[in-house]
C-alpha cells in the first residue's frame, strides 16, 4: 500500500512516500512562514510535497504526533473527535501537537477521500506499568493536571527493538532491550517482549539523558532557585533548561560532533560536558538493568548512537563484572554488534527509521 508520511513542525515539514517498504520519494519543506523560506504557510507546504510527489492509489497519511496524552496506545484514524483530542493535548506539548494538528487540518482538506491516521510519540510507552508513569507528588494535583511520566521517541524505540531482536535471532515475546536514542533530543528506554517498561523522558521530553540543548533530569529546586533567588522569570528559566542548556549548556555547542573536536583539542568544558553525557547513560543503563533483572541485548541509536564510537566506548566501560564489553575494532566500524563473540549482553548499532514504523504502523492499522 501506498503510505505518505508526514512530520509537521513549527516551521518545517518533512514527508517520505512509501510503497510498502520501498521510498518513493522524499524531502524537506523548510523555514515555512519565514521571509526567503520554502512556502509561507503549512498548507502551501503541503501543496509542495503533493506536486512533488505521485499521490496515484494513496492508501493513507501517516502523521507523526508528539503527545497523545493517556488516550492512545496505538496508531489512530483520524476524525472530528479524534482531531478535536488532540487539540485538547496542545497544553501538555505546547511546542510539538500545534504544527502536527496544522498539517492533519490541511491534509484533511486536500485529501478528503484518503484515510489519515496518527501515529503518537507517546503510544509505545503506554505498556509502561503504573508504578513507572506516576510521580510521587500530591495525587490529586497529578491528576487534575495530568501530570504523569508519558514517554516520547517511542516509535523509534520500538522498531530498534524489534530490529535488535530480528538481528541477534531473540525471542521477540521475551527479549529484554535496551535503546538508546541518542540524536538532539536523547531518551533511553527498556523493553521486555517488545513493550516498554520504563523510559527516561517524562511528562515532556526534557528529562532523562542530557541532550543538545535540553538539560535532561534536574532537581525542579533549580527551577526554585533560579526563579527566587535569582530572580528570574518562569519563561526564561523555560528557555535556559531548554534551549540553553545539555552540551549547549555545559560546552556552548550542541552538535557532538564539534563537542568531540574540542575535546580532543583539549578544551576542559567540551571534555566535561562529554563525560556529563556518557556518564548519565551509564546510570540509565544501570537502572534499566536492574529493572529488566538483565538485558539480552544494549542497542545505540539515531545520530549519535550510531555515529560515535566514542560516546558508545565511553557511556559502557567499566560494565564487563555485568557482562556489557565492547569490541573496540567492531566499535569503531559501527558494525551491527558491537560486543565480543560470545558476550552475555549483546551490544548493537542499529539505524533507527521513524518514518518506516510510521507507514507499517499506518498499514498495520488500516488493514485490521
Ligand atoms: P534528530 O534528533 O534531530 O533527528 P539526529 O538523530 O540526526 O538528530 O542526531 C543529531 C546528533 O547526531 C547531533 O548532535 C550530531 O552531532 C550527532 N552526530 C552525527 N554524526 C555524528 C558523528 N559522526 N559523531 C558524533 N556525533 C554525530
Amino acid at each position: 500500500m501506498k503510505i505518505l508520511v508526514l512530520n509537521s513542525g513549527s516551521s518545517s515539514v518533512k514527508y517520505r512516500l512509501f510503497n510498502g517498504t520501498d521510498t518513493l520519494a522524499k524531502g524537506l519543506i523548510e523555514r515555512i512562514g519565514e521571509s526567503g523560506g520554502d512556502a509561507g504557510d503549512h498548507e502551501a507546504a503541503l501543496q509542495q510535497v503533493m506536486a512533488a510527489v505521485d499521490l496515484d492509489g494513496l492508501g493513507a497519511v501517516g502523521h507523526r504526533v508528539v503527545h497523545g496524552g493517556s488516550e492512545f496506545g496505538r496508531a489512530t484514524v483520524i476524525d472530528d473527535e479524534l482531531f478535536a483530542v488532540i487539540e485538547g493535548l496542545v497544553p501538555l506539548a505546547p511546542l510539538h501537537n500545534p504544527a502536527a494538528l496544522s498539517g492533519i487540518a490541511v491534509a484533511r482538506k486536500l485529501l478528503p477521500d484518503v484515510p489519515q491516521v496518527a501515529v503518537f510519540d507517546t503510544a509505545f510507552h503506554q505498556t509502561i506499568p503504573p508504578d513507572g508513569v506516576a510521580y510521587a507528588i500530591d495525587a490529586s494535583l497529578a491528576k487534575r493536571w495530568q501530570i504523569r511520566r508519558y514517554g516520547f521517541h517511542g516509535t523509534s524505540h520500538a522498531y530498534v527493538a524489534r530490529k535488535t531482536a530480528e538481528l541477534l535471532g531473540l525471542p521477540a515475546d521475551r527479549a529484554r532491550v535496551i535503546t538508546l536514542h541518542l540524536g538532539n533530543g536523547a531518551s533511553a528506554c527498556a523493553v521486555s517482549g517488545g513493550r516498554s517498561v520504563a523510559t527516561s523522558m517524562g511528562m515532556s521530553p526534557q528529562s532523562g539523558l542530557v541532550m543538545g540543548t535540553r538539560s535532561g533530569d534536574v532537581d525542579p529546586t533549580v527551577i526554585f532557585h533560579l526563579h527566587r533567588v535569582a530572580g528570574l522569570p518562569i519563561e526564561e528559566i523555560e528557555r535556559s533548561l531548554t534551549r540553553f542548556a545539555g552540551l549547549q549548556g555545559l560546552a556552548g555547542e550542541n552538535d557532538m560532533r564539534t563537542v568531540q573536536q574540542h575535546r580532543a583539542d583539549g578544551d576542559p568544558a567540551a571534555t566535561l560536558a562529554f563525560d556529563v553525557y556518557c556518564r548519565r547513560i551509564k546510570e540509565y543503563v544501570g537502572t534499566y538493568l536492574a529493572v529488566l533483572g538483565g538485558a539480552d541485548a544494549i542497542v545505540f541509536t539515531a545520530g549519535v548512537g550510531e555515529n560515535s564510537p566514542e560516546v558508545r566506548a565511553a557511556s559502557l566501560a567499566g560494565l564487563a563484572e555485568l557482562g556489557i564489553t565492547i569490541d573496540a575494532a567492531r566499535n569503531e566500524r559501527s558494525e551491527r554488534i558491537i560486543s565480543p563473540e560470545g558476550a552475555r549482553v549483546r551490544v548493537c548499532v542499529v539505524p533507527t527509521d521513524e518514518e518506516l514504523e510510521i507507514a507499517q504502523q499506518v498499514t498495520a492499522e488500516l488493514q485490521k
